[in-house]
């Protein structure tokens, strides 16, 4: 479990962002349209993969900013009464229209228009509330991408439930379907991972063909805080001097746990579970990768995306940015055998905690000042922080 959060007498009240030297207009509008073309890319890429959208649309036609697409949230009481607000297209009659409802499995609903003159008009008109995915399996888009929003916010299925019940709505797919998306989902953002990791390297490689030396910045993060987390995951970008931006060139992600093995070995006996995990581990199922601590899972998961550059990604990681913690980079540069037979791996300080460190000296100055008067041009101020002044 996580460490509770320490109590600290000292912690100076939230400091305001009055902006630095990356607020300007202009770097502001740069920045904004990088980020919307790159998650447009991402997005649309995974969108396409998982058969949500269909990137077919040639040309931009003229009405397209009228055209509403995604998803809504919509009172069904407020649609109703607005469908039946229309006169009957079959009888021209008023007020005939009737409006019901038949919920599918999942986020779906069909939605049925009925004229009640049954005797003398037979108007009925259906929809349903979701397009179908562009696949083997034509399901409904809405199961997918609600699965997928779930994913990304880090929730599952049981928290879905939860939203779907307080925001009245019909509840989720079953678990089953929830799962088989999981499992799409699983394959599609790994496919489009590795595609991007592999456009990092290519960018940053400086020919074609060729092994280049780069710096890189490492770190880890693990599911859980504190040291009791079963997975973990060691990242490796490229960084670039120019700062157009780092990119992930590498992930290894380490388990010293696998679900399968432990329900197995509850429900076998010790000779047949011997044989059946040799089976299982041959087959490469097993989801246990790491056997040890999580604080030793870093510097192994280094070791192996290291072994694996020049392989992979045809780039040597010469340089080693990493944060405080160098054990991950002892790992690595201390390896036997060398990582790399003919190059040396260097550890670069990371500039950024060197100023987090200059930076908290005249902070800490500003709090010690905090209660003391000053005067300046006849004015009187308290402390020596603020806008306009020292933050
Ligand atoms: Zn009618
Ligand atoms: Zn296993």
């Amino acid at each position: 479990m996580g460490n509770p959060p320490k109590k600290r007498s000292d912690r100076r009240s939230k400091r305001k962002f009055n902006g630095n030297t990356f607020t300007g207009p202009v770097y502001e509008k740069r920045r904004k349209i990088d980020e919307v073309r790159e998650e447009k890319i991402t997005l649309n890429a995974s969108f396409a993969k998982l058969g949500i959208r269909h990137n077919t649309q040639p040309e931009l036609d003229k009405n397209e900013d009228c055209r509403p697409e995604g998803f809504r949230i919509i009172d069904m009481e407020l649609f109703a009464d607005f469908m039946c607000s229309f006169i009957c297209p079959s009888c021209q009659e008023d007020k005939t229209l009737t409006v019901s409802e038949q919920i599918l499995n999942g986020l779906a609903s069909k939605i049925l228009v009925k004229c009640t003159r049954s005797n003398e008009c037979n108007f009925e008109k259906k929809f349903i509330t979701s397009k179908r995915i562009s696949g083997k399996s034509r399901c409904y888009v809405v199961k997918r991408q609600f699965t997928l929003a779930m994913c990304a916010i880090g929730r599952h299925r049981m928290q879905a439930e939860r939203f779907t019940t307080n925001m009245d709505m019909p509840p989720p797919q079953t678990t089953e379907s929830w799962n088989r998306h999981l499992t799409v989902i699983g394959k599609v953002t790994e496919t489009v991972a590795e595609v991007s990791k592999k456009r990092a390297a290519n960018h940053a490689r400086q020919e074609e063909e060729t092994t280049s030396d780069v710096t890189v910045s490492c770190d880890g993060t693990w599911q859980k805080r504190g040291f009791s987390s079963k997975n973990g995951i060691a990242t490796v970008l490229t960084v670039d001097p120019n700062g157009a931006g780092c990119r992930v060139v590498d992930t290894e992600v380490m388990s010293n746990y696998c679900n399968i093995c432990s329900t197995m070995k509850h429900k076998l006996n010790e000779q047949e579970f011997k044989k059946w995990s040799e089976d299982h581990k041959s087959k490469g199922l097993c989801l246990k990768n790491h056997s040890g601590s999580a604080g030793a899972m870093e510097p192994a998961g280094m070791s192996k995306i290291f072994r694996r550059s020049v392989k992979l990604r045809k780039l040597r990681y010469t340089g080693y940015l990493g944060d405080g913690d160098s054990k991950s980079f002892n790992a690595v540069a201390t390896a036997d055998p060398p990582i790399y037979s003919n190059a040396s791996i260097d550890k670069l300080e990371c500039c950024g905690h060197i100023q987090k460190r200059i930076g908290k000296r005249p902070m800490d100055k500003v709090t010690q000042c905090r209660s003391k008067m000053y005067k300046e041009n006849g004015k009187r101020y308290k402390g020596i922080g603020g806008q306009g002044r020292l933050t």
